[in-house]
């Protein structure tokens, strides 16, 4: 069974008042949000922290990123039904249900193989299917089901990976935090062949984007 109560509901309300008074506007995004059960993305002993806006310990040294932190980056990339998109990053599978609750086709990839294999797991119970889930290294894109209309990197990169600009369709949006220490949120949106076009955002902080795949 689901546990998701009138509380978890309640909570969740004005978790959405609060990332509406930072900024997000985007209706859709905040209905995901409001509509997406988070404690159930969290390790049980985090569940009372679930609905603050705050990233929180999901195993493998890796976190869960902030509830007004996905809002942004989902916002900046603009999804419309039916769109695909590559996610860099899967972890908690959180940010992979916002994408579905706007029907996206969602290709995710993760690393962490412990986070993989549990997140794979979870997802469908709670009704989001991703397309596809990979086990492996976001630097290098998913090549094989490129092109996509929108990525997503929810990990810091030190630099923006080629691969990911070579998948994009024309006019498709890459949402990428560049940076070491902080992240500064960075929209590239692909205009031609060879023509990008590049948007900043101010900082944020993430964890690392790194190379290869775990263990
Ligand atoms: N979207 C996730 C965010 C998790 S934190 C959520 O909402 O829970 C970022 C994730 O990116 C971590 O799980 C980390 O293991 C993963 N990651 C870091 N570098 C990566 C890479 N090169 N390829 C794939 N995943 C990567």
């Amino acid at each position: 069974m689901i546990n998701d109560t009138n509380k978890h509901k309640g909570l969740r309300n004005q978790l959405v008042a609060t990332i509406k008074a930072k900024g997000i506007k985007d209706e859709n995004v905040l209905k995901a949000i409001s509509n997406i059960p988070r404690h159930l993305f969290m390790d049980s002993s985090f569940i009372d922290f679930a609905y603050q806006d705050k990233p929180f310990p999901i195993g493998a040294d890796q976190t869960i990123s902030q509830p007004y932190t996905v809002a942004f980056q989902t916002e900046l990339l603009q999804v419309a039904p039916h769109q695909k998109i590559l996610e860099i990053g899967t972890g908690s599978g959180y940010q992979t249900a916002v994408l579905k609750s706007l029907n996206a086709e969602v290709y995710s990839i993760e690393r962490q193989h412990e986070l993989f294999v549990k997140t794979k797991k979870l997802l469908p119970k709670l009704g989001y299917v991703p397309k596809k889930l990979s086990y492996g290294d976001g630097y290098l894109g998913w090549p094989e089901f490129a092109p996509f209309d929108g990525v997503i990197v929810t990990a810091g990169a030190p630099y923006i990976p080629k691969p990911l600009l070579a998948q994009l369709k024309i006019g498709g949006r890459l949402v990428i935090p560049v940076g070491n220490e902080t992240q500064v949120m960075t929209l590239i949106i692909r205009k031609g062949d060879k023509e990008f076009e590049k948007h900043e955002f101010g900082d944020f902080r993430f964890v690392p984007m790194l190379k290869d795949s775990a263990k």
